[in-house]
């Protein structure tokens, strides 16, 4: 039996991990065109000079060893032919395999806007390469332009920020962080920025950039309202497009990016998938789940990936922690919710008939184990404390009849 895994990041080394605890025997091989293993999130405390890049690895050096791992590094997946069981890399070895996973995450995706494309000056942000061509570009005084106010575009931002730039962020929604936010944490975030000196512009979009000559760098961005935007450099974090260019083979069934059931195994048998390849939302803690449930299945544990609760943000800006849960607005007016907003705090529960369904923790994060739990788990909470926000485990346990904490499920 050979377990072999396209990707060595946040699905890809999870899937890994866990085969290993179930199967101590087997050949496990990791394939990955990058030569190291790091998070993405942390990309930008690398372009502001904080962390090295042996800063920003999520494993510890002797990871493959101490769990008997084989790394082919640096050399990309060219092909797979799915009936022979056998991959080709660019480099023309020749991989078989039993068991595989698919765990080729993402790559970014520019906007079209007339004139990006091809300008020596844009950059996108997903990998180490990136960084070394934003951190050439981006010197301190020069200024950033960003496109894009999500995940990626404000970790940019910040990183760039901190490295001395003037950095301009262009969002075409109404406010900083649209889908991980509510207008009043995005609002806190976006004074936080404009303190430290960016400029930010939401609810715009760029209509063209414009170059200073035939295929010369980007010099300014037009909006839609008129306003040219003068810039030294691009940074385009506008989403990104599910890595399966090498699946030339059509026997595999693909949406928006490789289609999975819940055991994360694709149409077809003893291949899965996991992470951003799957073209679902595309963050790092649902890749890590999969990546979980997938190498369990692949060793033959049987594991569902029954947890749907996958809108779990951590963000950290600029020093400012929010964690947000489930729904970020209410749907419809049968949602209620209860805020506190005060000294910075700030903290928003949305629920329904006595049960949450989103949180916003922003500047005291402390009990987001504890919102999450009671979010994944539907608790009840019945009747609706008046101090709510100081709800704790506490709550959710009451002593058996044996002398023994139980869970209780409510009040
Ligand atoms: C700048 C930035 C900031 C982010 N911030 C956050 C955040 O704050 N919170 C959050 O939840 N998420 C964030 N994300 C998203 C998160 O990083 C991704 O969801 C996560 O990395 C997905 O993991 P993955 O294992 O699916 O794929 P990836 O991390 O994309 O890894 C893909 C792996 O596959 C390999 N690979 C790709 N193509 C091939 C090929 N042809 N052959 C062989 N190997 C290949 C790569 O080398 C890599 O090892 C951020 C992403 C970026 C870029």
């Amino acid at each position: 039996m050979k377990y072999v895994i396209i990707g060595a990041s946040a699905a890809g080394i999870n899937a890994a991990q866990t085969i290993r605890k179930l199967d101590s025997q087997n050949e496990i091989l990791l394939i990955s065109k990058d030569d190291r293993v790091y998070s993405r999130c942390m990309l930008h405390h690398v372009i502001a000079g904080k962390r090295s890049l042996d800063g920003i690895s999520f494993v510890s050096p002797d990871f493959f060893t101490q769990n008997a791992l084989q790394w082919i590094k640096g050399t990309g997946v060219r092909d797979i032919r799915f009936a022979e069981r056998r991959i080709t890399l660019e480099d023309d070895q020749s991989v078989a395999y039993d068991r595989l996973l698919i765990a080729s995450g993402a790559s970014a995706s520019l906007p079209p806007i007339k004139g990006l494309a091809g300008a020596p000056n844009v950059f996108t942000l997903r990998d180490i390469s990136d960084v070394q061509r934003i951190g050439a570009a981006a010197q301190a005084g020069k200024t950033a332009l960003v496109i894009g106010a999500g995940l990626v575009g404000m970790d940019a931002a910040a990183g760039l920020l901190e490295k001395g730039l003037h950095v301009v962020i262009v969002e075409q929604a109404d406010r900083l962080l649209p889908l991980q936010l509510d207008r009043t944490a995005a609002s806190n975030y976006q004074t936080l920025f404009e303190q430290a000196g960016a400029e930010v512009y939401t609810g715009v979009t760029i209509t063209e950039a414009l170059p200073s000559g035939n295929g010369g760098p980007v010099q300014s961005v037009r909006l839609n309202d008129g306003t040219v935007i003068p810039c030294d450099l691009v940074i385009a974090a506008t989403g990104v497009r599910p890595n399966t260019g090498f699946i030339k083979d059509a026997v595999l069934t693909m949406n928006d990016g490789i289609t999975v059931d819940e055991q994360m195994q694709t149409s077809l048998p003893d291949v899965y998938a996991a992470g951003d390849v799957t073209g679902r939302s595309a963050i790092w803690p649902l890749a890590v789940k999969q990546g979980i449930v997938a190498g369990s299945n692949m060793a033959g544990t049987s594991k569902k990936l029954t947890d749907g609760f996958t809108a779990k943000n951590s963000i950290n800006l600029l020093g400012l922690e929010t964690v947000s849960l489930g729904l970020v607005h209410a749907p419809d007016p049968s949602y209620e919710q209860a805020t506190l907003n005060h000294h910075g705090v700030y903290k928003k529960i949305i629920y329904k008939d006595g049960v949450v369904h989103g949180v916003i923790l922003q500047k005291e994060i402390s009990r987001c184990g504890f919102w999450t739990q009671v979010i994944k788990e539907k608790l009840p909470i019945e009747p609706w404390p008046a101090d709510i926000f100081d709800l704790n485990y506490a709550a959710f346990y009451q002593i058996a009849p044996n002398g023994r904490y139980q869970y209780a499920r409510a009040l």
